[in-house]
Parts: structure tokens; C-alpha cells; sequence
């Protein structure tokens, strides 16, 4: 009988050593390290999860029903029925897709009244949508700057960003987290000499939950002569008494702000990603951005979710308090068990710093064993020392989910005794 070979037994490879060979490729050795960790220590990866069904608070992995903090639902409005309705109604009128980019025959308007609202969310006088979070970073900062330009940003900022500086050839700084001192300083230092700069922040930081100083940010970048660009992805509908962001939270105003970003993928239940600004900027990026002149224009039923969760959500600002109560609920019982939140402000992202990746991943397998799904920050996202669960919170968990959460935490960490480290390994 031929034994056929799993997806995880090394295929014979016919370009070993030459320039053809895949396994030279810059990330093959890390990604290649976690397998073989993994592999030697016989553990199942806790990455590429799948969820079976709608993954709200709860979720359905391998017919089970889990407390879900996986995903960022933050509001609950991903399987809300108005969102589902609008959706379904979108595609009937619209078909799935608008078939063209909106510079040629894929402009719709639901594409333009989605924009005017979330312009208005940021207090600005436009905004622009593009297909993905990502690629609206990529295209924008890709655009914006160029290879005599500075951006300066935030260490803990999102690959989007870096993909996007990388691709205009600027100059790229980064600064400590969170560190507003050392962002003046690498800012001040970094002009001379550069055209433009551009200093870039998060709302709300996606790896440790915590928010910079925007008041200090929108001076600094003023007093410096440079653009500011907030990527609000996890801010919007999370900080703020009516889910603003940012600049609702610290009662800033938005308009100090020169670009704000932000997704459609994460409170608003859809996929996709948009720039707020003013209208000269947009325009601009409307005609010239390659990500809006030569991508398809955002999905009728995308736009259309994104737009019915984007007024539940000013309609409804008691599912914003909710989320707040349950982030420092959640932050609260961790601590209490002697769990390291880091900087997390108690909102939608808590991590737990844990330090190694391999008992990073036992834990968060133990969690699943333990009906509790979360998310494992491993190296090389992160350094090895800082390896870390995440958990995304909704506004739909209940104390019941929190405190069983909390508790299995507790019981894993004190179950799961010491833990193997590999040698190579980070
Ligand atoms: N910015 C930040 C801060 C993010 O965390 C993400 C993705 N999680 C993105 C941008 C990209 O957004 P999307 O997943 O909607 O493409």
C-alpha cells in the first residue's frame, strides 16, 4: 500500500540549494522553528482556529459551544438581524459585487452615504473606503509618502503601517511604546533634513490595549511640522461615551488629527477599511491612490453591514458602556488572579503577558480543553519574552463569561506546571 503523505510531512524538496528554493525565504526559519517546536513537543497549533458558524460571545468550535474572546465583535453587531437584513437587501439590489472600481462603473450610493457617516463619526469633512484594513494603510501611506519623507511611529504599530512606509521608501522611526517623550524627540531629530513627516499612532493599541496621549500627539506633530495619522481600528466603537474613539475618550478634538484611519472589519461586522480627512485629501486619494484607482470598490453587502452597524451603534451607546464595564471587569479578575495585563486600559484588547510562545500556546490550548477561546501572540510577532493571549471582549459577554474566563486562566497556568523551551527557538 503507497502511504500518502500529510500536510505536515516535508514534501522532497527538487530546488534544494538553488535560487529557486522557497525554504530560503525570509520568515521560512521562524515559521519553520514553531512547527518543528511544536511538532517535538507533540502539541496541537492554537493558530488558524476554526470557528464553525457565527462567532459572537460564544462560538461553536468542533461542535463545541466556547466562551469566545477570539474575535473582535466588539459590539455584537456581526449577526445582529438589522446587520444581516441590510446586507441581504444590499445584495438583491446591488448584486454581491459592484464589478468595476469606483473611478470607472463601481461607485454606488451606499458606498458615498457609508463615507459621509463615517466622516462625520471623526468630525472630519470626508472620508474614503477601501476593500481591506490592511490594504487601506498600505495604499494610503504608501502615497502619502516618499523616499525624502520621515514617518515616525509608535513601536507596537500595526504591519499594515510598516507594509505601507515600507512601500514609499520614507524614512521609518519608531519610538518606544506609548513613549510620547521619546516621539518628540525622534520627531525633532528626524525633520531636519526630510521633506515631510508623518507621525502615526493607534487609538487603541491592537497588541496592549492601551491608548496614547493624543492631546500631547496633535501638539507634538503641530510644533514639529508634520502630519498626524490615528489608525483608530480598534478604537472606533470601543473608546469614548458614544464609541468615537480616541479623541471622545480624552475629550480632544478630532480635527487636530490629520488623517484618521480606520476598518470596517471589527465593530462595524463588515470588511473593508476607510480614511477620514479633509475633503482636498480624500479627493486626492479618490484619483490617484492605487488602492482605490485600480481595486474594485467595497461590496454592496459590506457597505451596506458596515453602515447599519455603524448607526446601531450611535443609536444604541449602552452596548459601548457595556464593553467598557466588561474590559475592566475582565482586566480586574485577571489581576486579581495574579495575571500580567500590561498596559491595558480595560477595554476591548487584554493581553496577558505570559513570556515564552510554547507556554503561551499549551495555555491557550489548555483554554480551548477548558471551553474558552482567545487568541496567542507568539513569537515573531511579538519578542519571544513578550508572548502573550489576547483577549478580544464584546459587549455581549456576560459576568458568567468573564468569570469563567478569569478562573480557567487560574487553573490552566496552575495545571500546566513548567514548560520546555527549545533551543533556536526565539
Ligand atoms: N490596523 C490595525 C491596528 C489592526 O489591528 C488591523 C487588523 N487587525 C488592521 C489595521 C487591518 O485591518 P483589517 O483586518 O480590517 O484588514
Amino acid at each position: 500500500l503507497s502511504k500518502r503523505r500529510t500536510s505536515d510531512e516535508a514534501a522532497p524538496r527538487p530546488d534544494a540549494g538553488s535560487a529557486r528554493d522557497f525554504s530560503t525565504l525570509p520568515g521560512m526559519r521562524d515559521y519553520g522553528l514553531l512547527k518543528t517546536a511544536l511538532a517535538s513537543l507533540e502539541m496541537r497549533s492554537p493558530l488558524f482556529q476554526q470557528h464553525d458558524g457565527l462567532a459572537g460571545a460564544h462560538s461553536l468550535i468542533g461542535n463545541r459551544d466556547v466562551v469566545n474572546f477570539a474575535s473582535y465583535n466588539y459590539l455584537g453587531l456581526n449577526g445582529d438581524p438589522r446587520v444581516q437584513a441590510a446586507a441581504k437587501a444590499a445584495i438583491d439590489r446591488y448584486g454581491v459585487s459592484v464589478s468595476g472600481a469606483r473611478i470607472t462603473a463601481g461607485e454606488r450610493d451606499l458606498h458615498l452615504e457609508l463615507e459621509a457617516e463615517l466622516a462625520a463619526l471623526h468630525g472630519a469633512e470626508a472620508a474614503l473606503t477601501f476593500v481591506s484594513g490592511h490594504a487601506t494603510n498600505v495604499t494610503t501611506i504608501g502615497h502619502l509618502m516618499g523616499p525624502r519623507d520621515v514617518v515616525v511611529h509608535d513601536a507596537a504599530i500595526h504591519n499594515s503601517c510598516t507594509e505601507g512606509i515600507r512601500l514609499s521608501g520614507a524614512r521609518r522611526v519608531p519610538f518606544a511604546h506609548n513613549d510620547m517623550r521619546a516621539a518628540e524627540k525622534e520627531l525633532a531629530a528626524a525633520r531636519r533634513g526630510a521633506q515631510r513627516a508623518l507621525l502615526l499612532l493607534e487609538g487603541h493599541y491592537s497588541m496592549d490595549g492601551d491608548a496614547p496621549d493624543l492631546a500631547r500627539a496633535i501638539e507634538i506633530a503641530r510644533r514639529h511640522d508634520a502630519w498626524l495619522m490615528v489608525d483608530e481600528a480598534h478604537g472606533v466603537g470601543v473608546l469614548g461615551a458614544t464609541g468615537k474613539g480616541v479623541a471622545e475618550a480624552q475629550n480632544v478634538d478630532p480635527s487636530g488629527v490629520d488623517l484618521w484611519m480606520g476598518t470596517l472589519s471589527k465593530t462595524l461586522s463588515a470588511c473593508g477599511g476607510y480614511i477620514a480627512a479633509r475633503r482636498d485629501v480624500i479627493d486626492w486619494l479618490r484619483h490617484t491612490a492605487p488602492g482605490s484607482v485600480y481595486s474594485v470598490g467595497l461590496a454592496p453587502p459590506l457597505a451596506a453591514s458596515a453602515l447599519a452597524s455603524l448607526r446601531i451603534m450611535q443609536a444604541e451607546p449602552g452596548r459601548v458602556t457595556q464593553l467598557q464595564a466588561n474590559g475592566r471587569r475582565l482586566v480586574a479578575l485577571l489581576r486579581e488572579r495574579g495575571f500580567d495585563t500590561g498596559g491595558s486600559i480595560g477595554a476591548a484588547i487584554v493581553p496577558v503577558i505570559i513570556g515564552s510562545s510554547i507556554r503561551t500556546a499549551r495555555l491557550a490550548n489548555a483554554m480551548l480543553d477548558r471551553g474558552v477561546a482567545l487568541q496567542t501572540v507568539l513569537f515573531p510577532a511579538v519578542p519571544e519574552q513578550s508572548a502573550r493571549l489576547r483577549f478580544f471582549v464584546s459587549s455581549d459577554h456576560t459576568e458568567a463569561d468573564l468569570l469563567h474566563a478569569a478562573d480557567m486562566l487560574a487553573d490552566a497556568s496552575a495545571n500546566l506546571g513548567a514548560v520546555e523551551s527549545l533551543p533556536g527557538f526565539g
